[in-house]
């Protein structure tokens, strides 16, 4: 694995709001992290978490509020708009719903061929035969191409969002939910074609979900995410076996029996997910957490390293690091 594709540091974006104690949903919130060149990287978490307004973020489909997002380096959240529209090259989103992200009076051609056109990519002769490369490697066929999306079945349709996600050979595919509006039958089908065009075009990609089961076949390195910030980051392998924040745990204890990773006992959380427009003091999950303590409610752990690969947001080990110290 190579060095680091994509960094981001202590990126927020908050959203006004009233009604709010601070006047702002603080809807992602001083979040680090980095993925490397050909690298996986799955972002879990509840819905309303902040995941998808993360990846909406990342690659300027949103303008942050404040923080680095550097692509090879470059901190693409200073540029001008039009600077932003050009980087859109190398950097792609396929969306959870392929029918609402399909414009439904063009032909799948004309929708893939769509961002050649935007970024002034090659003559006419060349963009089609580009169409034509991609749609065969996501399994569409030319004549396939001269139909209208409300043609196509809820797998094809993503095949065409992947086909035009990939279509300006991006380096970076922010993947928000691509396959929980499938039927689990076609979600396999399609997380092959993603997993073959990464081989293929050395994508790396950035992969949000809420279905930990799909996480665990896809990535290589897990975020957790829990009201706007990371809870815990670490190796996919790690966060299966060896899960710290008390929140992952719940998380992993909800997966089905059959799965390798289940833990033995079910962690019911209680109570829902507070208002993100209004987050609980200190800990923001300690009105949920099993694990409460006196100091959670006042005090607001930041991620810290714990090991190799391995980072946690929780007073827990905080206090436990500092006896060791
Ligand atoms: Fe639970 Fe406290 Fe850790 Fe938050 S800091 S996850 S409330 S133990």
């Amino acid at each position: 694995m190579g060095s680091p594709l994509l960094e981001v540091k202590h990126l927020k974006k908050y959203f006004s709001v009233k009604g709010s104690r601070s006047g702002n949903l603080k809807a992602v919130d001083d979040v680090s992290f980095f993925v490397n060149e050909g690298e996986v990287l799955g972002i879990v978490g509840e819905s309303g978490c902040g995941k998808s307004t993360m990846g909406k973020t990342l690659i300027q489909l949103l303008t942050p509020t404040e923080g680095e997002i550097l692509l090879n380096g470059e901190n693409i959240a200073t540029l001008s708009p039009k600077e932003v529209r050009q980087k859109r090259r190398d950097m792609q989103i396929i969306f959870q719903d392929p029918f609402s992200s399909l414009n439904p009076r063009m032909k799948v051609f004309k929708i893939i061929e769509e961002p050649l056109v935007n970024f002034g990519i090659g003559t006419k002769e060349e963009r089609k035969q580009r169409v034509y490369e991609v749609a065969k490697q996501v399994g569409l066929t030319q004549k396939q191409l001269e139909r209208f999306p409300h043609e196509f079945s809820g797998g094809q349709r993503q095949r065409i969002g992947i086909a035009r996600a990939l279509v300006s050979n991006p380096k970076l595919i922010v993947a928000d939910e691509p396959v929980s509006a499938l039927d689990v039958s076609i979600q396999s089908q399609v997380l092959n074609i993603m997993k073959d065009l990464k081989k293929e075009m050395n994508l790396t990609y950035i992969f949000i979900s809420h279905d930990l089961s799909v996480v665990h076949h896809f990535c290589d390195r897990i975020g957790v995410m829990y009201l706007g910030k990371l809870v815990e980051m670490a190796d996919k392998h790690e966060l299966f076996n060896n899960p710290k924040h008390p929140y992952t745990k719940a998380l992993l204890s909800a997966l089905p029996k059959s799965h390798p990773s289940k833990v033995k006992e079910r962690i019911v959380l209680s109570g829902d997910v507070p208002n993100p427009a209004n987050p609980p003091s200190g800990c923001t999950f300690h009105t949920r957490c099993p694990n409460c303590m006196e100091i959670c409610k006042v005090t607001s752990p930041e991620l810290k390293k714990i090991g190799d690969q391995h980072e946690v947001s929780c007073l827990l080990y905080e206090e436990q690091m500092e006896r060791l110290t």
